[in-house]
């Protein structure tokens, strides 16, 4: 999609090229486009000659000399091209201006989401998407107007930048890179940013639009007739796109994460954004005594057992649990009977993906807001016991893989009193781990004393703080 840099890059070639152009005939191919009404367009289009091109954030604004303005957005794909005169039209061509010499601007869009409106000029900010945006970069001059702004956003700043309504400008590629310029942890909550960092912001967000302007953009070829604008200001893009690759300043790895729905790139180390640490192993392995010492090292916690064992009490869970298996998956005190439930599921496999689908998005949700809750931390760790099972490895920067020989897994049953030992191994059984222990980044072993576990968990903690 095009940002405020690519549609400045289109208004200054549609302003060098077709000021006092005079349109001498109006095609709309594709009405529904015109969100105006289609007559008045039309007759109003027609005979105008083109005054100047503006623009007010994303909108293109078509001046034209009769007192009326063509307010134009390109949403995912649309494009200005110029046919000559004999040349042929493409299929993806909407509206054509027919201009005095005969040759034609098109307006081309694929998808068909971009809209033209016409109104008279004195009313452009009027346009309702236009008179909620909030000033550009360039037009604030003083930072404390973001610095107020952003007291009443409980958002992170990733978001909060992406709201058009406080300033607009910043699409998800340049919010990336502004966040990285400036260091700022993007999950950090808008309201608990300084006036410093709004000062740094507002220099950053400015400076990255400007160098994308002087550069056409940074999509290649948006407006291309025969002088064609091709954007080079990708290959100078710091963060975004850049998941897994060296961070440029200091040779981290770069993370991506998802804030309110956007794909978000970051340098951790850069930008204290807390790690992700997934931990997992086999039934009684010692999962939770490391994640148990991470907790004491200072890391917010949560375990996926805990988070079910509290889905269970919800009363919207509940329900769907007796629709799935029947009122007798209660228990006489109206809690869920879990040995009930395995007993189905292990008879009934359909029964046990069933359970699964219902089960896993709910407690990924409810992992993916813990997480998101502590990214100003230094780490964050989940215990996951089907951590591969349930596909959440990419919910993870670090996954840690506990092993234990099943020596260990009996001393530990037994150390928790376990009412059958032999089948609790059994799970070993189904378990997805030794498949997939290639893919933890660290593996912890864990059958010698607590002491020596300790002191691995130590070392791994800082190895993971320094990587
Ligand atoms: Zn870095």
């Amino acid at each position: 999609m095009p940002e405020l840099p690519e549609v400045e890059t289109i208004r200054r070639t549609l302003e060098a090229n077709y000021v006092n152009k005079k349109i001498v005939k109006v095609e709309v191919l594709y009405e529904r486009m015109i969100k105006s009404p289609l007559d008045e367009f039309i007759n109003k289009v027609t005979s105008s000659t083109i005054s100047s091109f503006g623009r007010r954030g994303k909108y293109l604004l078509i001046n034209l000399d009769n007192g009326y303005t063509i307010i134009s957005h390109l949403r995912m794909e649309g494009k200005y091209f110029l046919r000559e005169i004999n040349e042929e039209l493409s299929k993806y061509t909407r509206v054509i201006f027919t201009l005095e010499n005969g040759s034609r601007l098109c307006y081309e869009d694929v998808r068909k989401f971009g809209i033209m409106y016409l109104t008279p000029t004195t009313k452009v900010n009027e346009f309702e998407e236009i008179a909620k945006l909030g000033p550009e970069p360039f037009e604030i001059k003083d930072a404390s107007y973001l610095h107020k702004a952003f007291k009443n956003k409980k958002v992170e700043i990733k978001a909060a930048l992406l709201d058009q309504t406080i300033m607009t400008g910043l699409g998800n590629i340049y919010a990336d890179e502004v966040c990285f310029k400036t260091k700022i942890n993007p999950f950090k909550k808008a309201n608990t940013l300084t006036l410093k960092e709004c000062e740094d912001i507002l220099k950053a967000s400015v400076e990255t639009l400007n160098d994308a302007i002087k550069s056409g953009g940074s999509t290649i070829a948006t407006y291309h007739p025969a002088k064609g604008v091709d954007g080079m200001f990708q290959t100078k893009l710091l963060a975004y796109g850049k998941e897994g690759k060296k961070c440029p300043v200091c040779a981290s790895t770069m993370r991506k994460a998802i804030i309110k729905g956007r794909g978000t790139t970051y340098c951790p180390h850069c930008q204290n954004v807390a790690l992700v640490i997934g931990i997992t192993g086999k039934i009684a392995s010692g999962k939770s005594t490391v994640t148990k010492l991470f907790k004491e090292k200072g890391c917010p916690t949560i375990s996926s057992d805990e988070i079910v064992t509290n889905l269970y009490k919800e009363l919207e869970f509940k329900k769907k649990l007796i629709e799935m298996f029947s009122p007798e998956v209660l228990n006489d005190d109206l809690s869920i009977s879990k040995g009930y439930i395995k007993n189905v599921i292990n008879l009934n496999p359909n029964k046990k993906k069933e359970l699964e689908e219902l089960v896993h998005p709910l407690v990924r949700a409810k992992i993916e807001s813990f997480i998101s809750s502590h990214m100003n931390e230094k780490m964050v760790v989940v215990e996951v016991p089907l951590l591969f099972e349930a596909g959440f490895e990419n919910l993870f920067d670090v996954i840690i893989g506990v092993q234990a020989s099943s020596l260990t897994q009996i001393n530990h049953l037994n150390a928790r009193k376990s009412l059958n030992v032999a089948k609790d191994l059994k799970l070993n059984e189904s378990s997805q781990f030794d498949k997939n222990a290639k893919k933890c980044t660290y593996l912890i072993d864990n059958n010698y004393s607590l002491l020596d576990l300790r002191m691995n968990v130590d070392k791994l903690y800082l190895l993971i703080l320094n990587s």
